[in-house]
């Protein structure tokens, strides 16, 4: 969804004049999430609206969650059934079926402290972060993701295959902290889904949620501006000039974004310049989309297709912001389970390389066509043979459009890097340290990036907005009602 503000009006309940909306909410989009997570955060959103997420998305449990392939051609099937993963750890690693069974119990005891107890808090003073302190000693949150999986597998393969799911929501598992083996208790917990229809169906699901609710929603209107008066948010200005008030604003745009460009310096005295230019950021990423005509029936829905670097490869992505040779790739293939999404006989894909963000200086309306004839000469030796002949559809997007487009800052695809000292209390908060009545959710605030992440910093959010006039909206349920 291209940049968007949706404008809750008044109710008219202790409201200014009648086109002064209440509160704004910068920011809405999907631009990618293929692996659907804790749906019941999903469930959830649509209970409160009144409805059952069935009757609205069809989401399909994953069997497997995803395939590894390994740059030697051997895979590992990730699944949620306990015994074949052990064969499957077995087949790679026989000494290794024991550790797997720890590590297991390990991030189940993150996903109990990490999750249950910390994932919706708000972190909204240093008092939160005191109280939260013994969880994260008993969780040992100072090793990193692969620290922490190394400890359990000996063998190269199962430490990336068990270690690589910071990346999906822009961690470099040598940096992330291992509280995020909590992502493997949820897939083993929840299951790893995919909606019918693609994402869009989930984006087209919500829009129905709030529209049905009555909240007026304006897309392609970018907020050049928020506009505080006396430290208090009253605002926004769009690109076109427009200015519309408000008694809250709340943003979902990223973090550093919105405070480096957004809200005047003057009124920053905690996320100053220096202190976000000083920040680490996420990898950025490359996105080919792609349509052929004919069927790869071996490719399974979601594939990772890795190369021959882990370490040396995410040290260049992350640290030294270097543009390699070589990539390892996320595979998508929705067709394989929702023929809707391609004509008949065809398939649709995107693939995916984590790439560096615009500190690497590539320039990319220059570099695109190349890399994108790259990562197609690494699908046609791996698993799509004769590719180039049978693309019927193409278009790429680059770390250049997370940062023109989607307004990410550095162009990194998921905001800050969820490293330990950036996390939690470090990370921006839900309540703005510098303007009151702005508040931040999403990706850049507790718990971070990826869909579940997302859902739950707003379920933070919610513990920290001030009361609202109600019903800001109709609390009855207008599809039941039948208006
Ligand atoms: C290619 C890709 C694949 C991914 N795959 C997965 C996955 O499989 N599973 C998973 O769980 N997560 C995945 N993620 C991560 C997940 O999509 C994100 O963490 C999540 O969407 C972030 O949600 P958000 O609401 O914080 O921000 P976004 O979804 O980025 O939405 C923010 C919106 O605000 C808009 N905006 C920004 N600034 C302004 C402004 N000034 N005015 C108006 N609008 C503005 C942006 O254009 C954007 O539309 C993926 C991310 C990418 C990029």
């Amino acid at each position: 969804m291209d940049p968007a503000a949706l404008l809750p009006t008044s109710s008219g309940s202790g409201a200014g004049p009648s086109h002064v909306p209440l509160a704004l909410v910068v920011g809405a989009g999907f631009g990618g999430p293929t692996i659907i997570t804790v749906p019941f955060l999903f469930e959830e959103l649509w209970q409160l609206c009144g409805r059952k997420l069935s009757d609205d998305i069809d989401l399909r449990l994953m069997d497997p969650f995803y395939r590894v392939r390994f740059d030697d051609g051997t895979h590992f099937d990730y699944s949620g059934d306990p015994e074949r993963m052990r064969t499957e750890v077995a087949r790679v690693s026989p000494d290794d079926v024991a550790g797997f069974d720890k590590f297991v119990a390990e991030a189940d005891l993150c996903y109990q402290l990490g999750f249950e107890a910390l994932g919706c808090k708000a972190f909204d003073s240093i008092f939160d972060l005191l109280v939260a302190l013994p969880s994260m000693a008993r969780m040992r949150a100072w090793r990193t993701m692969h620290g922490l999986v190394a400890s359990y597998f000996k063998h190269p393969k199962l430490r990336m295959a068990m270690s690589l799911q910071t990346l999906l929501i822009g961690g470099n598992p040598f940096s992330v902290t291992g509280v995020y083996s909590l992502i493997i208790a949820l897939e083993r917990r929840y299951g790893v889904y995919s909606a019918m229809g693609g994402t869009g169906a989930i984006v087209q699901g919500m829009v129905n949620l709030l529209q049905a609710r009555g909240v007026p929603l304006r897309c392609n209107a970018e907020v050049k501006r928020i506009m505080v008066e006396d430290g208090r948010a009253t605002g926004v200005q769009l690109a076109t000039g427009e200015q519309l008030s408000a008694d809250i604003v709340v943003c979902n745009s990223d973090t550093a974004w919105t405070y480096r460009n957004l809200v005047a310096p003057e009124h920053r005295r905690h996320w100053t310049d220096q202190r976000i230019e000083r920040g680490r950021y996420s990898m950025s990423l490359f996105v080919w989309y792609f349509g052929t005509e004919r069927q790869y029936t071996d490719v399974p829905h979601h594939t990772m297709v890795l190369g021959p670097r882990y370490e040396d490869l995410l040290t260049d992505i992350f640290q030294k912001h270097h543009l390699g040779e070589d990539f390892s790739l996320y595979l998508h293939r929705p067709s394989a389970s929702d023929p809707s999404v391609a004509p008949a006989g065809h398939d649709a894909f995107y693939v995916l390389a984590p790439v560096p963000h615009l500190d690497s200086q590539t320039d990319w309306a220059r570099e695109a066509e190349s890399f994108r004839a790259q990562v197609q000469g690494r699908l046609e030796r791996t698993l799509m043979p004769g590719l180039g002949r049978h693309i019927v559809t193409s278009r790429v997007t680059t770390p250049q459009h997370f940062h023109d487009d989607l307004l990410s800052f550095k162009g990194a695809a998921f905001g800050m890097e969820p490293r330990l000292t950036q996390s939690a209390w470090f990370r921006p908060h839900n309540r703005s340290e510098d303007v009151q009545g702005l508040f931040l959710v999403g990706a850049g605030t507790h718990p971070g990036a990826g869909v579940p992440g997302v859902l739950m910093s707003a379920q933070a959010l919610e513990t920290v907005l001030p009361p609202l006039p109600e019903p800001m909206w109709p609390m009855t349920n207008p599809m039941k009602a039948g208006a």
